[in-house]
């Protein structure tokens, strides 16, 4: 069996470290879904290594912090570049 992950388009990747990366469910249940994982193949969170688990944590907080930005509306009557855009013209 092939692993979808080995194989990932690189645009899929939002965010990466050396030993973890952060994609984009292919099939969201959610606006902004995101998978975290480790490079290396692992069959569960526990038989990854401190560092791995260190290295995951850390793209979570970033993955988080870069939603939050992407998916909080702005306040009304401010402005917020969207795509080189302003998003309220
Ligand atoms: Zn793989």
């Amino acid at each position: 069996m092939t692993c979808p992950f080995c194989t990932l388009p690189g645009e899929r990747v939002i965010a990466e470290s050396s030993l973890a990366l952060a994609l984009r469910d292919g099939y969201p249940v959610s606006p902004g879904h995101t998978l975290v994982i480790p490079r290396r193949h692992v069959a569960s969170w526990f038989d990854a290594t401190a560092e791995e688990r260190a290295a995951i944590l850390a793209l979570l907080d970033e993955v988080r912090a870069a939603l939050d930005r992407e998916l909080t509306p702005a306040p009304a009557g401010s402005t917020r570049r969207t795509a080189g855009s302003r998003a309220d013209r």
